[in-house]
């Protein structure tokens, strides 16, 4: 049986951080009567999505945001009630995002109970200075002590997120979060250097000179030394941003990079339906990034955008999502799908990469990213979209 893997985005936090891009909802408190009119709105989007995933074996729920873990324990029991109702078979993996910031620590034990497996806590960084240059709402006492209560409630899968290339942090900087990160012990790490995106505060800051970051070559050197830290220690650094002890790998995460089926709920949610007659690839459903426009989507008074994939937006899409991953993209599964291999059509991409030294080319024509390519793969991507 086919499965699916089912993301629910919670937009709330507490406060919007400087660099945040994500489809999100300040909310210093999150009031019980918006709480309950986003999660009415979640279970009647589910209700009208399930049958475009009918048939499939539930494989993967993620909660993520925004700050899930501003909602009530009873609020995430009752989505994830819905959803396993909604299909067959047992999650293999349950995870929600915590913010140390935000969580109330006596929740997590219910959020336990309430079928949550793994948690992924935002802790970006041990280091007070470095929090608040990110403009983070928690400091890092309060981030070891959130660790701590994810352990005590009995979660035995736990990542933990890093910020690495933060406003004046330096390579020592990354050494000491790294070396505390490595003593909380977490099976799995998501490190992501900080990307000032456009509109964002840091964003704006960086383009009128107020703003300054990591030169590229001392990012380089930041990302390296992780990769060193983490591998030393035993993590394997199965995708461009995420490590993990061998078997703690994200399974919802990996359905992405794999294109695998994901139904996603929420505000700004992405979903990726399964193909069907007359859409041999799939199809991307984006749901809108403004809460009230999601609300009236929910209420069924407004349409989603849907975007067929083109064979050329799939060819595209298989190979930098493959590429992010340590086993790279498989030529004859690529062939089997698109009727040749990758050299067929990126010859020039797949040539000038090359002899760049970030792309490696097997015999047999399958592609993989080297240690380089690795450090610089935003560079690598955009020649295949
Ligand atoms: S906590 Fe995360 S999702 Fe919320 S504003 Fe900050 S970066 Fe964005």
């Amino acid at each position: 049986m086919d499965d699916v893997g089912v993301y629910v985005h919670v937009p709330f936090c507490e406060r919007v951080c400087p660099y945040c891009d994500f489809a999100v909802v300040a909310a210093r408190t999150l009031s019980p009567r918006d709480e309950a009119d986003y999660v009415a709105a979640l279970l009647r989007e589910l209700a009208s999505r399930r049958d475009a995933f009918a048939d499939r074996r539930l494989a993967t729920i993620y909660l993520g945001g925004g700050t899930p873990s501003l909602l009530r324990p009873e609020s995430v029991a009752e989505i994830l009630a819905a959803v396993r109702e909604a299909f067959p078979g047992e999650p293999e993996e349950v995870t929600l995002e915590v913010n140390p910031s935000t969580v109330e620590r006596e929740r997590l034990p219910h959020f336990r109970a309430a079928g949550v497996d793994r948690v992924s806590l935002g802790i970006q960084s041990f280091d007070d200075t470095t929090l608040r240059r990110l403009g983070r709402a928690h400091r890092a006492e309060e981030g070891r002590r959130t660790w701590a209560a994810c352990r005590d409630a009995g979660f035995a899968r736990l990542s933990l997120d890093l910020i690495v290339a933060a406003p004046g942090q330096d390579l020592a900087g990354v050494e000491r979060d790294l070396g505390a990160a490595l003593e909380a012990a977490p099976d799995h790490l998501s490190v992501y250097e900080l990307t000032l995106e456009p509109g964002t505060p840091f964003g704006v800051a960086a383009s009128q000179g107020r703003l300054a970051t990591a030169e590229e070559e001392a990012a380089v050197a930041m990302l390296e030394r992780v990769e060193a830290r983490l591998v030393d220690a035993g993590f394997e650094r199965y995708e461009i941003s995420s490590y993990a002890r061998p078997g703690a790998e994200s399974r919802h995460n990996r359905r992405y990079w794999q294109r695998r089926p994901v139904l996603g709920l929420g505000m700004g949610a992405v979903s990726s339906d399964p193909p069907r007659p007359g859409r041999p690839h799939g199809s991307r459903r984006q749901n809108p990034r403004a809460l009230g426009d999601y609300l009236e989507l929910a209420a069924g008074r407004t349409e989603a955008a849907v975007e067929s994939l083109t064979p050329e937006a799939a060819r595209g899409e298989a190979v930098f999502l493959a590429l992010r991953t340590r086993k790279g993209l498989d030529a004859a599964a690529f062939a089997r799908e698109f009727g040749d291999p990758p050299r067929h059509f990126f010859p020039a991409a797949i040539d000038e990469l090359g002899a760049l030294g970030l792309l490696a080319e097997a015999e047999d024509g399958s592609l993989s990213l080297t240690a380089r390519g690795r450090m610089l793969s935003d560079s690598v991507f955009e020649r295949f979209v």
